[in-house]
């Protein structure tokens, strides 16, 4: 099999209902059909064995998560996602592997509606490149720059449940029902697309918690140049924390990634509404502290003392 047969075989062979592709895989470039009222937002993520994955996991939820932690970066902006292009680095033909991996793809994919529209394919160390193309009304992008002194800042969902399960790859957790539960967070994260409208109507900024919630919502307050205060007792936490590394918790859920919940600011006059909003679409989110004008991250402990608080995400480099 040469790489043409493989395309053809495993990913030309995705399905899509999608009629604004115009033409996708076979020829030089996609075309794309945009409504006159839409902006295209782009995002793409490499994906690189052992650092993002490891060689034994199934290749069905390499790719499943793949195409999940790209859409969040959609989802963070307030957007729908549409089309998809991946770039694979493959050591060998191998079917089995590709089988699972374009399987995992496919049902990723059409679980949002994303057509995978091209890509390239080349031979290496195994390793993915992964491009999203999504869709929001003019002028509507959430960028992370818009945060003002005085915002409250929110977080989607319980947070720490990712690293929890990356620390239980080498660390044995006995409970195999946990485990599961555990290994369910890590390789389904499920981006946060439902609150799409919810951000462009009252976010001023947002951002996908991928590499921590110290560093990400760093990166808001640099982009708008101001500082945050956490409150310790409002971030919500992975339940399974009340039964393991109860004394690392904080940390985990601090400066731990892979959750892709979202994080976001709303000024004040607008959090009655959001609140009132995101009941009628049967939405949970939590405040978990206060923009400041100050620089920097500060967190306010349970006895109500403040502590300065570090960003230190997951860093390549
Ligand atoms: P080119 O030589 O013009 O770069 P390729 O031979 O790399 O074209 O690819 C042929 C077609 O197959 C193109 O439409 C390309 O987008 C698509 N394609 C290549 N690799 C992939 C892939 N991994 N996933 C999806 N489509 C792919
Ligand atoms: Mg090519």
């Amino acid at each position: 099999m040469d790489e043409f047969s493989l395309i053809n075989t495993y990913l030309k062979s995705i399905p899509h209902t999608r009629d604004d592709v115009i033409f996708g895989i076979g020829d030089d470039c996609a075309c794309l059909q945009v409504p006159p009222e839409m902006q295209l937002l782009i995002s793409c993520d490499t994906l690189v064995e052992n650092v993002h994955f490891l060689p034994t996991w199934d290749a069905y939820d390499i790719a499943w998560r793949a195409v999940m932690v790209n859409i969040s970066d959609v989802a963070a902006m307030g957007g729908v996602p549409c089309w998809s292009m991946l770039a694979l680095t493959l050591p060998t033909i191998d079917d089995a592997w590709m089988q699972r991996f374009s399987c995992g793809f496919a049902e990723a994919l059409n679980r949002y509606n994303i057509a995978l529209i091209g890509g390239d394919m080349t031979r290496g160390p195994l390793s993915m490149t992964l491009t999203i193309h999504g869709q929001i009304p003019k002028g509507k992008a959430v960028q992370r720059s818009g945060a003002r002194a005085g915002d409250t800042i929110f977080v989607t969902g319980v947070l720490g449940g990712a690293a929890l399960a990356v620390d239980a790859l080498t660390t044995p957790i006995l409970d195999e029902q946990d485990k599961a539960q555990l290994m369910e967070r890590l390789l389904r994260p499920i981006p946060r697309t439902d609150l799409g409208s919810i951000l462009q109507h009252y976010a001023t900024a947002a951002i996908d918690i991928s590499d921590g919630l110290s560093s990400d919502l760093q990166h808001i307050c640099k982009a708008s140049q101001v500082g945050a205060c956490l409150d310790q007792s409002m971030i919500p936490m992975h339940p399974l924390f009340a039964k393991y590394k109860q004394d690392q918790a904080l940390d985990f859920v601090l400066h731990g990634g892979d959750d892709y919940e979202l994080c976001f600011t709303v000024s004040p006059q607008d959090e009655k509404n959001l609140l009132m909003e995101l009941t009628l679409q049967g939405l949970t989110c939590y405040p978990v502290g206060v923009i400041e004008k100050n620089a920097g991250l500060r967190m306010r402990g349970p006895d109500g003392k403040m502590i300065p608080l570090e960003a230190r995400g997951y860093r390549h480099f």
